[in-house]
C-alpha cells in the first residue's frame, strides 16, 4: 500500500525532517509512527498524500509513485486516502451530516447516494442522532468521530491520521481506537502517529518509531517504547 525508498525530506529552510526513510506497509496493516515532537512524523504522512515531494528518494501509494504524479492526478490519490487530524478540521457552518456529505459531494457523487451512503456511515461511528448538529454544539469525541465518518465515507484503501486521541480525554480516546480498530478489520490500511502511550502499548499492532528524521525501530506487536 506504501512504499518508500531512500526518501529524505529537506524544507526550503533548510531542516532535514526526514533522512533515507525506507519504509514498505502491507495493505491491511494497522501502523503507530511514534517518536518525539520534530521526529518527522507529519512530514512522512505529509508525503504519502503529497501534501508534500520529497527531496530525494521514491513514494509509492497503492502501486503509483506520487512523485511522478501530475497535479491534475493528485484528486484522485486523496480520495483514496481519509484523513483524520488532531484539531478535527470540520467545517463549522455545516451539520454533521453536511460535513460528511461533503466528501461525497466533491468526487461527484448524486444526491441519491449521498442519502443512502451518509447515514450508514454515521450510523458506524454512532452519530446517527446528532446528524443537524454544528461542530460547536459536539463534544471533542463526536467531532472526532464525525471527522472520521468523512474520511471513510469514500471507501479508502488508506487512513492516515495524525495524533487523532490528541485533544481526547483517556475514554473518547478508546473509543476513537475501537473504531479505527473496526474500520481496519474491514481491510482499510491505517498510518496513525500518536504520544498516545497507553493505547500503542495495549494494541501491540506495528510500531515504528522516528527519531531525527530517521528510523530508528520498526517492530511488530510492538510498545510504545521508554526513550521516546
Ligand atoms: P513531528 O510530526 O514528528 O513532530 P514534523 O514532521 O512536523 O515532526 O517536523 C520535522 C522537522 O521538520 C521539525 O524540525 C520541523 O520543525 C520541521 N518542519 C516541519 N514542517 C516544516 C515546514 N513546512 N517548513 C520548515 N520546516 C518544517
Ligand atoms: P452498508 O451495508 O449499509 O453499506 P456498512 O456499515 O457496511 O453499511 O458501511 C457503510 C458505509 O461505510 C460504506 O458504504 C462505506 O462507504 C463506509 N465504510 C464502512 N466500512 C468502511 C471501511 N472499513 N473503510 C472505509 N469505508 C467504510
Amino acid at each position: 500500500m506504501i512504499q518508500l525508498y531512500n526518501v529524505s525530506k529537506i524544507y526550503p529552510n533548510e531542516v532535514k525532517a526526514l533522512n533515507d526513510i525506507t519504509l514498505h506497509v502491507k495493505k491491511g496493516e494497522f501502523v503507530f509512527l511514534v517518536g518525539p515532537s520534530g521526529a518527522g512524523k507529519s512530514t512522512l504522512t505529509k508525503l504519502i498524500c503529497r501534501e508534500e515531494l520529497p527531496s530525494r528518494g521514491q513514494v509509492i501509494v497503492n502501486g503509483r509513485s506520487v512523485v511522478r504524479m501530475k497535479n491534475r492526478e493528485v484528486p484522485y490519490l486523496r480520495r483514496k486516502i481519509g484523513m483524520v487530524f488532531q484539531d478535527f478540521r470540520l467545517i463549522p457552518n455545516k451539520t454533521v451530516f453536511e460535513n460528511v456529505a461533503f466528501a461525497l459531494e466533491v468526487t461527484g457523487a448524486s444526491r441519491k447516494e449521498i442519502r443512502r451512503v451518509v447515514p450508514s456511515v454515521l450510523r458506524m461511528v454512532g452519530m446517527e442522532k446528532k446528524v443537524n448538529m454544528r461542530p460547536a454544539q459536539l463534544s471533542g469525541g463526536e467531532q472526532q468521530r464525525t471527522a472520521v465518518a468523512r474520511a471513510i465515507v469514500n471507501n479508502p484503501v488508506l487512513i492516515l491520521a495524525d495524533e487523532p486521541t490528541g485533544n481526547l480525554d483517556p475514554d473518547n480516546s478508546w473509543e476513537l481506537m475501537k473504531l479505527f480498530m473496526d474500520i481496519n478489520r474491514r481491510g482499510t490500511t491505517i498510518l496513525m502517529a500518536t504520544h498516545a502511550r497507553d493505547i500503542v502499548d495495549d494494541m501491540k499492532k506495528r510500531v515504528v518509531q522516528l527519531e531525527n528524521g530517521t528510523i530508528v525501530r520498526d517492530e511488530e506487536g510492538g510498545v510504545y517504547g521508554h526513550d521516546v
